[in-house]
């Protein structure tokens, strides 16, 4: 297997009140188990193609493998940008950097949690950096893999499938958003940022 669930840091229950023992189980051993599960497959018909000669389904597999490897990347991210004594306001250089690109931490919650709230259907909100401008921006994620140009490091992102909130907060998208903010874990966010820049250097 090339790839594997990762174990979380905290415990499923960690994460409450302001997410459900409940949702946190179902989503890490269930949800995001499914998409290690599909990953590794879709690499293995990939492989069994190339034996075969046979390319008749590689539309499916190119689909099924960005799908797949997107929701595990995403949920990877995600379960470290969380923790049980996150919450509050970043500071040092995520606080500055927020500001430089958004204005200030306030227009940046404001702006994230509006890309949360308004995507079409199942997908992310993500805060990235932007390889190419040497930037943070915000983009809409659809499903696991789309919308999202090349090039975008991950730095915060939120789950908004219907699967993230919906045992608890039902259709009141806006809550579980807010709920969200108590649990971020900003040092987390400090080092993806500062790893991203340092990966990014050079690309272009
Ligand atoms: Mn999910």
């Amino acid at each position: 297997m090339v790839y594997t669930l990762p174990d979380l840091d905290y415990d499923y229950g960690a994460l409450a009140p302001h997410i459900a023992p409940e949702i946190m189980e179902l989503h890490h051993s269930k949800h995001h188990a499914a998409y290690v599960a599909g990953a590794n497959t879709a690499l293995e018909q990939l492989a069994q193609a190339r034996e075969s000669g046979n390319f008749g389904a590689i539309n499916k597999l190119e689909k099924d493998l960005a799908f797949h490897l997107g929701g595990h990347i995403n949920h990877s991210v995600f379960w470290k940008n969380m923790s049980p004594d996150g919450g509050g306001e970043p500071d040092g250089d995520v606080a500055d950097a927020l500001t430089e690109f958004f204005g200030s931490f306030d227009g940046f919650k404001k702006h994230f949690a509006a890309t949360a709230n308004g995507i079409q259907g199942s997908g992310w909100a993500m805060l990235v950096w932007d390889t190419l401008g040497q930037r943070l921006n915000i983009n809409q994620l659809f499903d696991q893999q789309g919308n999202l140009p090349a090039g975008q490091l991950p730095v915060l992102q939120l789950d908004m499938w219907e699967h993230a909130f919906y045992l608890q907060y039902k259709n009141v998208k806006g809550d579980y958003v807010n709920a969200w903010w108590n649990v971020v874990n900003w040092d987390d966010v400090a080092q993806r940022l500062a790893k991203a820049k340092a990966a990014a250097a050079g690309l272009f």
